[in-house]
């Protein structure tokens, strides 16, 4: 396996924007990369590149020493050894789950006992081997999605792409399928790139995260280290739950603790530094800022509140005990990011 490396990478498609413009990232072997961003972002556009969909206007992607494609010369997919998993699970309706897993491997030529064999093994990594005689239409959707990742590992990808994959299945299926994702990736070692515009899923799933806007990479980190130290508003608003708040605080230190954000909540200015506050490290008590509160929304195991400051910003909090709109309450920032 190899390091996969997008070096300046554009894509125009001669709309008069580009949809994907200097994107440059190196995934590391074995890794899980999630790109996340929003709808039209280019996170699909960037993930057809890497499969040989699309060719690059700029720029080049490598696959260790190997070059895939440039703005002149694209190795075509078949050549490039990595599957692609989609949304709908493209799968063989006539076929049993075995002859689908297997088909990757027929039209590579492959047959007898080596057939057989890496079937098997690729139906255990996703625990089907029981199903292996029954066709698509009696499995569930997450089944059905098993048996999708099930025909991309049969191969040995040295990169698996999944655009959106559990976009169509319901919350509880969503959770069990993340664990799946989880232990495929653990399993098989291949280097996994995701395309997401769901953040929870994202943090759930990936070992870094690179997040999109508008065509370009804002910024890649591993999940903790994004959640705490988001670089700008985009990403700050984009992963977890928080608020933006504007401050005039002194010095350039960006993490603030109570004793910076409290002299700056009182001073009459409120122009400043853009920092995020999470939920987490809001306080409601009896001592801090002034606040009200604006909403209460019961989650079951707390309340996500609303509060709006003195100063008329917004910040967003967690209660244990219930609060109701228009209570005015205290609240104590913890910690804050500057953005
Ligand atoms: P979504 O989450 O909605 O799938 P995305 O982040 O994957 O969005 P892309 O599908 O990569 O975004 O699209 C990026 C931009 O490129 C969009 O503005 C889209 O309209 C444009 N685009 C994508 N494919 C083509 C194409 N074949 N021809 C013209 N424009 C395209």
């Amino acid at each position: 396996m190899a390091k996969l490396i997008l070096n300046q990478v554009a894509k125009d498609f001669g709309t008069g924007r580009a949809a994907v413009s200097g994107f440059s990232l190196d995934v590391r072997e074995g890794g899980f990369l999630a790109l996340l961003g929003p709808s039209g972002c280019g996170k699909t556009t960037v993930l057809r590149m890497i499969a040989g969909f699309e060719t690059p206007s700029d720029g080049s992607i490598h696959l260790g020493e190997r070059l895939l494609a440039d703005a002149s010369q694209s190795l075509p997919p078949e050549r490039r050894n990595m599957a692609m998993v989609f949304q709908s699970y493209a799968l063989w309706p006539h076929m049993s789950v075995a002859d689908n897993v297997g088909y990757p491997l027929k039209v590579r030529g492959i047959s007898g006992e080596a057939y057989r064999t890496r079937v098997r093994e690729a139906l255990s990594t996703v625990r089907l081997v029981d199903y292996a005689e029954r066709r698509p239409a009696d499995l569930s959707g997450g089944q059905r999605q098993r048996v999708a990742l099930a025909r991309c590992l049969v191969t040995s990808p040295d990169v698996v792409l999944l655009d959106e994959p559990l976009a169509n299945l319901d919350r509880h299926l969503k959770q069990e399928m993340e664990e799946t994702f989880r232990e495929f990736h653990q399993r098989s070692g291949a280097t996994m790139i995701y395309v997401t515009h769901d953040q929870s899923e994202a943090m759930a799933l990936a070992t870094d995260i690179a997040v999109m806007s508008e065509g370009r990479l804002l910024q890649v980190a591993p999940p903790a280290e994004i959640y705490a130290r988001p670089e700008g508003r985009t990403v700050g608003g984009l992963i977890g739950r928080g608020a933006i708040v504007t401050l005039p605080v002194m010095g350039h230190e960006r993490d603030l603790e109570w004793h910076e954000l409290e002299d700056a909540l009182h001073a009459a200015n409120t122009d400043g530094a853009d920092i995020l506050v999470r939920p987490e490290d809001v306080v409601i008590g009896v001592e801090g800022a002034a606040a009200t509160v604006e909403s209460a929304l019961y989650e079951g195991e707390r309340y996500a509140v609303k509060l709006m400051l003195g100063n008329g910003q917004v910040l967003r909090a967690f209660s244990r005990v219930a609060v109701v709109p228009g209570e005015a309450v205290r609240v104590i920032i913890r910690a804050g990011w500057r953005l």
